[in-house]
């Protein structure tokens, strides 16, 4: 399980209503589309770059893009 950045609950990799999105290398889920459309609009409002930066895959480049 993981957890929805815009709502905090938690949310099945494989089930993921919202689908998912990539934002600064890290793949979010999401627990419906309307929570998705909030990340994506302002996606810095939910994740700090300093926790970004702990992800392995963190890269400043590839701001958002949806999967
Ligand atoms: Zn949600």
């Amino acid at each position: 399980m993981v957890v929805d950045p815009v709502c905090k609950k938690e949310v099945d990799e494989k089930t993921a209503l919202g689908g998912k999105a990539r934002f600064w290398g890290k793949v979010f889920f999401f627990c419906d589309k309307k929570c998705r459309a909030t990340f994506q609009r302002d996606p810095q409002k939910f994740v700090s770059k300093e926790d970004a930066e702990k992800e392995p895959g963190y890269d400043p480049r590839m701001f958002i893009g949806d999967m």
